[in-house]
């Protein structure tokens, strides 16, 4: 570590809540030579709002490839540089991860400061299991992209929280229903803001009811684990046989292997997961 150098501090800041900034933030951002920050009109209310006067700079995912050696290159030189995304923690889908890895590269000092962040805020405010959880940032745009992204997910034996603008939501739920039949779900929008809500139902419930909804605000979906009854007492040559029956009766086999999903309660990816797999 370079002994006369500076320091990066990633700062976590409010998600909606003005009051939900730490002391410690307060103090990086009033003392820092600069505020690198991901929309310098976002953080402005903010630092107006505390009266803080540290002049402002924008970092951000068109600007880092420029900017991240010449950040790296004024904390080499002893600067103290405070790092901001528009909200909660920078690094989280956001492009402070890569200010972050270039400093710790140069070997130069990097302190976070913790904070809010939608996704534990969400995972906490949805009551679903929170042992485990598995956080997929946003998922393609593209819903056959988006579909192979969520097969890859369906034995995780964890609560699954999302990303999402809230023009994309309802397609997005849509294929979350597709690929994760019966589960519980939880749509969060506008946490710690004056409209925030909380809708929890089934997948496919949330999924119709969002449909066609104009919705509006920052939104985090999170889908709860597989249930453990259907995991533990699923037999694998039940689901063959029935499939197997199915298909004499006439079904296709992609016709059979819906009809044994929304019998078993099992994605339909694992119906044919065990459909191609040989019998033990
Ligand atoms: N770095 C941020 C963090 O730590 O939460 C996340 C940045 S990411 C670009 C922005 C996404 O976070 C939004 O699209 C939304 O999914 C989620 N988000 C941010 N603020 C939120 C809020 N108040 N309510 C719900 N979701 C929020």
């Amino acid at each position: 570590m370079n002994g006369g150098a500076g320091t990066l501090l990633v700062c976590a800041t409010p998600i909606g809540n003005l009051g939900d900034v730490t002391l410690r933030v307060l103090d990086a951002l009033r003392t820092a030579d600069a505020i690198a920050a991901e929309d310098t009109r976002v953080t402005r209310k903010l630092l107006s709002r505390y009266e803080i006067h540290t002049p402002l700079e924008a970092y951000h995912e068109h600007n880092r490839q420029a900017r991240t050696p010449e950040i790296v290159g004024r904390i080499e030189r002893g600067e103290r540089i405070a790092l901001v995304s528009d909200a909660g923690t920078p690094g989280i889908s956001d492009p402070g991860a890569h200010l972050v890895d270039a400093c710790l590269d140069a070997g130069l000092r990097v302190e976070v400061l913790p904070g809010p962040s939608a996704i534990v805020t969400a995972l906490v405010a949805s009551g679903l299991p929170t042992d485990a959880f598995y956080f997929g940032g946003f998922l393609p745009r593209k819903p056959g992209e988006r579909a192979r992204a969520l097969e890859r997910l369906a034995q995780l034996d964890a609560t699954l929280v999302f990303y999402e603008s809230p023009g994309r939501t309802p397609a997005t739920l849509v294929s979350l229903a597709e690929s994760f039949p019966g589960r519980r779900a939880a749509l969060a929008r506008e946490l710690t803001k004056l409209h925030e809500e909380v809708a929890r139902a089934s997948v496919e419930e949330l999924a119709a009811a969002m449909v066609g909804r104009q919705l509006k605000g920052e939104v985090v979906l999170l889908v709860g684990p597989p249930d453990a009854a259907v995991q533990l007492t699923i037999d694998e040559d039940v689901v063959r046989q029935r499939l197997t029956e199915l298909e004499a009766a006439g079904r296709t086999r992609r016709d059979a292997i819906r009809e044994v999903a929304s019998e078993t309660g099992l994605p339909r990816n694992e119906v044919y997961r065990i459909s191609v797999a040989t019998s033990s």
